[in-house]
């Protein structure tokens, strides 16, 4: 069996699972991401036959291992942590019983030694098929705000196949095929100020505006069941006997669908301005990540994946969608089936408690193997779905 195989080398993989986690790696530390640039580098020179460092405020690493038939197996992570400096400076790898702690051990440094570990072995059974690329992000914690993620994706995805996420696999052995998409709506109301006591009408009170208005985008996101709003943050006002000229709101935006959601913008931003009289009302639609849909060629991905799991006596019990959007969503919006979360399992994520099951990342590397290895079979199930 793949999974006893791989355990026989047990130690040096926690070990290296040690020495990914003790190097403080939170978004904002970019020597620590280059420093875990370098780990994974020394780790994976033999196997692979190329690299890339795109350089940008943070670093993105590309690994290559060419392979000989025409197609690229995405497998993606990240090597940042939420994690500050000052969190980690006492906190360092710890192993009791069945779980590693440190800090970023299960988001997802864990899905880094997979990564590893998968290379390693595909190279020494000579593994001649797809191409494989690795992609490794710097700041997918943070949005990428320190990389040119549009360049990135531009160089990372010709050619792919499919695409595997090492994400932080779910303690509940579900597999994600599902995220929504993440924007923020910025609302701001200009109005005409005035004393409250003096004047005769209030319909330039920005705050009564912006209130109405607020009104209005949920009214019509109620239409629109793949849309989900809410109000996060507003300011204006200052002091309740002047009748404010500003006001602002922030709404956070989830969907799950990019055709919904722009008919959505669409009508949301025409009825808007159509309400307005004394005030200005400007909305500034900012988008993060896009929508990872459930589309029936990531949850035959699933399937896939699950009947291997299952040969291998490990279960994954569902395919979910979930709120959050990550790396994954970026790869599936490009039309590449893609699945997220097959990182070893674990618990307390992005908290000083987070820990990761160690006997997962040896079921969940040899699964990825497995894929990978016989992925001409989900390949030909995909082609005669979309015949
Ligand atoms: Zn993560």
């Amino acid at each position: 069996m793949l999974i006893a195989k791989l355990q026989e080398e047990q130690q040096q993989s926690i070990s290296l699972w040690e020495e990914l986690v003790n190097t403080a790696s939170g978004s904002d530390n970019f020597a620590g991401i280059e420093q875990v640039v370098n780990i994974v580098l020394k780790a994976t020179q033999p196997y692979i036959t190329s690299h890339q460092i795109i350089q940008n405020e943070t670093q993105t690493l590309i690994l290559e291992r060419k392979g000989d038939l025409q197609g690229t197996i995405l497998l993606i992570g990240h090597m940042d942590t939420v994690f500050t400096e000052s969190q980690t400076n006492d906190w360092k790898f710890t192993k009791d019983g069945a779980f590693v702690s440190g800090p970023g051990v299960y988001d997802m440094k864990g899905g880094i030694v997979q990564i590893i570990l998968a290379l390693k072995h595909l190279h020494e059974i000579q593994y001649k098929g797809y191409t494989i690329r690795v992609v490794l992000f710097g700041d997918e914690e943070v949005g990428h705000k320190y990389s040119d993620i549009s360049t990135i994706m531009k160089a990372t995805k010709n050619d792919a196949i499919v695409c595997f996420c090492c994400e932080s696999g779910r303690s509940d052995q579900a597999l994600i095929v599902g995220r929504d998409g993440v924007a923020e709506l910025e609302m701001q109301v200009s109005g005409q100020s005035g004393h409250a006591g003096y004047i005769t009408s209030d319909t330039g009170n920005a705050i009564k505006q912006l209130a109405l208005s607020i009104a209005e985008v949920y009214a019509i996101t109620e239409r629109y069941p793949t849309v989900k709003v809410s109000a996060g943050l507003v300011t204006g006002g200052g002091a309740t006997n002047i009748v404010p000229d500003y006001a602002k709101v922030i709404f956070d935006i989830r969907y799950k669908n990019n055709e919904h959601f722009n008919e959505w913008w669409h009508e949301l931003s025409e009825a808007i301005q159509a309400k307005i009289t004394a005030t200005t009302v400007s909305l500034n639609l900012r988008k993060g990540y896009p929508p990872m849909e459930m589309l029936a060629s990531n949850i035959a991905l699933f399937d896939y994946m699950k009947e291997i799991a299952e040969a291998n006596n490990v279960a994954f019990t569902d395919y979910l969608h979930v709120g959050g959007g990550a790396d994954s969503s970026l790869y599936a919006n490009e039309g590449i089936p893609t699945i997220c979360g097959i990182g070893p399992w674990g618990e307390n994520l992005h908290t000083v408690k987070e820990k990761a099951n160690i006997q997962s990342l040896f079921d969940r590397t040899a699964i990825l193997i497995e894929a990978i290895l016989h992925i001409e079979r989900f390949v030909k199930i995909s082609a005669t779905q979309t015949e």
